[in-house]
C-alpha cells in the first residue's frame, strides 16, 4: 500500500504539481507576453507608416527632379541657374527658396541664385545658408544621396548600425545613408571625413516609448534606457556632401528649426546643382493622409507624426489628446526628417489590462479546473486502491471463515456417528438427540454450501430463477416448520404472526425461502441474550403496497454505522474472532441480491427494545 501510495506520489501527484506551477507562473507572464505582442503589433504598425512617408519624400525628391530638367530643357543651364528661385516656386508647389550653385574645380561652388534682391525669404536662406553652399563653411547636416555614381565614396550604410531595424530608409533601394563611418572623399584631399565629428552627435529621441521595454532582451535593456536617436548628422562641406551623387535631400536645424533641402544635379551640365528649401507646412500637409494605421487597428491606435519637439503635427484621430512624449511605440522617420517620429498611442489602455485580466482569470480557471480534476482522479485512484485492498482482505477473511464453518459442523456430525455407529449410546432418547443433531448440522452444511454455490453463480451472472405464482404466507409457513424444531431444540421461543388469507406474489419459492432460512440463522447467531424470535408476514400498505416478512430478534443488534455495509458481500460487522460467531458474510449479500432480482429488497432497522429486526418486502402480483 506504502509502494503504491508512493508510486502515485511520485509518477502523477508531483508531475502535476510541477505542471501546475509551471502554469501558474506562465499566467504571470501572460500580462508581459501580451504587452510584448501589443507593442511588436502597433510597432510594425509605426514602421510601415514611417516606410510609407520616406518613399513619399523620395517620390517627392523625384519630382523635385523632374521639374529642374523640365526647365533646363528649355533653357540654358546658365540663364536658369539665375532665375531658379522663382521658376521653381511657380513650377513646384512645395519649394520655398530655389537656389542654384555652380561648382568649379574640386572645391568651389558659386552660389548664383536666390540673389539677395529677390525679397526677405531669399535674404534670410542667404545669411543662413550662403557660406555653406558657397562652400565655405561647414554644416551639420542628415543627408540622403541619391543615385550617386561615385565607388569611391564608400559611405558606410547605417543599415550597420541598426537603422534598418526601424523599417525607414533601408526600402529605399536607392538611398544611402551616412554614419559614423564615413570615409573621406577621395577627390577632395583638403576635406574632413564626413561625420567623422558625429561620434558623439548621438542626441536622446525626444519621445520615451513605452512599449520598448516588450521588445528589449535583457543586455539590450542600457540601449533602451539611453533612449537614443539612431539619426545622426554629419558635419561637411557642400561639395564633399553631395559628393558625385546625382540628387539628394540636406536637412539641418538652424535656430532649433528644420530646414529641408532638395538638390538635384543637372544631367546635360553636372556642374550645375539645383535645391530647393522645403516649405514645411505645405510637406506636413502633404503627408497628413499617411497616418492611418492598418483598419484592423483604427479603434485601438491613435497615430501622429510628431516633430522633432514631440508635437503632433498630424494625428489619425482628431480630438484625441495625450502625453505626446509618452507613446505606446514610435519609428523615427529617418534623415529626411530628422528626430521626427511616427508614434502610436493606445485609445483605450484599460482595454489592455482587461485583456489580459480576462486572459488570466480563463488561464487560472483552466488551471484550477485541471488540478481539481487531477485531485479527484488521484482520490478515486486512492479510494479505489483502498476498497481493492479491503475486498482482498475480505477475501481471505472469507476462505478461513467458510473453512471454519464447514469444520465445525464436520466435526460434531463425525462425533456423533461415529458414537451411534460403534453402539455405544443405549438411551433412544439420546441416539434420537444425537441423529437430530447430524441432522441440524447437515442442514447448516447444506446452507453454507448453497449460499456459497449461489453467490458464485450470481457473481457470474448464471443464477437463474424459477419464477412462478406463489403465496408467500405459504412459503413463510413451510420454511418456519422446517426450521421451528432446530430453533426449539436450541432455546428458541418462536413466535409466528401471519395475516389471514394469502400474499400471492410471482417468485422462486425456493430462492424466497433461502432468504427466510438465512434471516432466521441469522437471528439465531446473533441472538446472545433474550432466545426469542418473531416472525411477522403480512401486507405492507407504505407508499407502494407489498408483501412483507419481518424477523425480529432480542440480540445485540447491528452496531451503528454497519446498516448498509452488512449488505456487501463478505462484510462482517462482528468478526468471528472477537465475537466467536462463525460466517461467511454472503447471507445478506445473497438475500438482498435474490428479493432484489424479484423486484423487492431486503432492509435492516434497529429493533424497539433492543435487538434487529430485518424485512423482505416483494411485491404483490397484479391480478
Ligand atoms: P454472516 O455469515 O457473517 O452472518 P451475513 O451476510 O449473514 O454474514 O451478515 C453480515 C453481518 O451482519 C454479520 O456478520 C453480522 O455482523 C450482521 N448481522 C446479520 N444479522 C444480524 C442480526 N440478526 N443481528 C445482529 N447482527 C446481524
Amino acid at each position: 500500500m506504502r509502494k503504491l501510495a508512493l508510486v502515485f506520489v511520485l509518477a502523477v501527484l508531483a508531475p502535476s504539481l510541477v505542471l501546475a506551477w509551471l502554469a501558474v507562473r506562465s499566467v504571470r507572464d501572460q500580462q508581459f507576453l501580451l504587452e510584448r505582442q501589443q507593442s511588436l503589433l502597433y510597432q510594425g504598425a509605426t514602421d510601415a507608416i514611417a516606410q510609407n512617408i520616406s518613399q513619399r519624400l523620395s517620390q517627392q525628391q523625384q519630382d523635385f527632379s523632374a521639374a529642374v530638367e523640365n526647365l533646363a530643357a528649355s533653357n540654358a543651364p546658365g540663364l536658369i541657374a539665375l532665375q531658379f528661385d522663382s521658376d521653381i516656386r511657380k513650377s513646384w508647389p512645395l519649394a520655398d527658396v530655389g537656389f542654384s550653385v555652380i561648382l568649379s574645380g574640386p572645391a568651389t561652388c558659386t552660389l548664383a541664385c536666390p540673389l539677395p534682391t529677390a525679397g526677405p525669404a531669399a535674404q534670410r536662406f542667404l545669411v543662413d545658408n550662403g557660406g555653406f553652399l558657397g562652400n565655405s563653411e561647414t554644416a551639420e547636416v542628415y543627408l540622403n544621396n541619391y543615385n550617386s555614381k561615385a565607388p569611391s565614396q564608400k559611405n558606410t550604410l547605417v543599415g550597420d548600425n541598426g537603422f534598418g531595424t526601424n523599417g525607414y530608409n533601408n526600402n529605399n533601394s536607392q538611398g544611402q545613408q551616412w554614419a559614423q563611418k564615413s570615409e573621406p572623399v577621395p577627390q577632395q584631399a583638403n576635406a574632413e571625413p564626413i561625420g567623422q565629428n558625429a561620434q558623439n552627435k548621438g542626441k536622446a529621441r525626444s519621445v520615451i516609448p513605452q512599449g520598448a521595454n516588450y521588445q528589449t532582451t535583457a543586455n539590450q535593456t542600457d540601449l533602451a534606457d539611453n533612449n537614443l536617436s539612431k539619426v545622426i548628422p554629419a558635419e561637411a562641406e557642400f561639395r564633399q556632401l553631395i559628393g558625385d551623387g546625382t540628387d539628394g535631400t540636406l536637412a539641418r536645424f538652424l535656430q532649433n528649426k528644420l530646414k529641408i533641402m532638395f538638390w538635384h544635379r543637372l544631367n546635360r551640365d553636372p556642374n550645375y546643382v539645383f535645391g530647393a528649401q522645403l516649405n514645411l507646412q505645405r510637406l506636413v500637409a502633404d503627408l497628413h493622409d499617411m497616418v492611418q494605421p492598418d483598419s484592423a487597428l483604427t479603434n485601438e491606435i491613435c497615430v501622429a507624426i510628431l516633430d522633432d519637439n514631440a508635437h503632433p503635427v498630424a494625428i489619425s484621430r482628431p480630438g484625441f489628446h495625450t502625453v505626446w512624449k509618452r507613446p505606446f511605440v514610435a519609428t523615427e522617420i529617418g534623415e529626411t526628417l530628422p528626430h521626427w517620429e511616427i508614434a502610436a498611442y493606445i485609445v483605450d489602455p484599460s482595454r489592455l489590462t482587461q485583456a489580459v485580466c480576462t486572459e488570466t482569470i480563463i488561464l487560472g480557471l483552466l488551471i484550477a479546473v485541471l488540478v481539481f480534476a487531477i485531485s479527484v482522479g488521484g482520490w478515486l485512484i486512492v479510494t479505489d486502491m483502498n476498497r481493492q485492498l479491503a475486498l482482498a482482505r475480505q477475501k481471505t477473511d472469507f476462505v478461513s471463515n467458510v473453512s471454519h464453518e464447514l469444520k465445525t459442523p464436520l466435526t460434531s456430525i463425525r462425533m456423533f456417528s461415529e458414537l451411534l455407529a460403534e453402539n455405544r449410546v443405549a438411551d433412544p432418547s439420546k441416539q434420537r438427540a444425537y441423529l437430530q443433531i447430524i441432522t441440524a448440522e447437515t442442514a447448516r452444511l447444506t446452507r453454507l454450501i448453497n449460499n456459497v454455490l449461489d453467490f458464485s453463480r450470481m457473481e457470474r451472472g448464471e443464477k437463474k430463477y424459477n419464477v412462478r405464482d406463489a403465496d408467500l404466507l405459504n412459503i413463510v409457513k413451510e420454511t418456519i416448520d422446517t426450521y421451528r424444531p432446530h430453533l426449539e431444540n436450541c432455546g428458541f421461543e418462536m413466535e409466528c404472526v401471519l395475516a389471514p388469507g394469502q400474499l400471492p406474489i410471482r417468485a422462486d419459492t425456493d430462492a424466497i425461502a433461502q432468504i427466510i432460512v438465512n434471516l432466521l440463522s441469522n437471528a439465531e447467531k446473533y441472538s446472545n441474550g433474550e432466545k426469542k424470535i418473531l416472525v411477522e408476514a403480512g401486507r405492507r400498505e407504505g407508499p407502494l403496497p407489498c408483501a412483507e416478512v419481518r424477523i425480529l430478534d432480542r440480540g445485540s443488534g447491528v452496531p451503528r454505522g454497519c446498516e448498509e455495509r452488512i449488505f456487501e458481500k463478505f462484510y462482517r460487522a462482528h468478526d468471528s474472532l472477537s465475537s466467536g460467531i462463525q460466517g461467511s458474510g454472503l447471507g445478506l449479500t445473497l438475500a438482498r441480491q435474490i428479493a432484489r432480482a424479484h423486484g423487492g429488497d431486503v432492509i435492516y432497522e434497529p429493533r424497539e427494545g433492543g435487538g434487529s429486526c430485518f424485512a423482505l418486502r416483494l411485491p404483490l402480483k397484479m391480478d
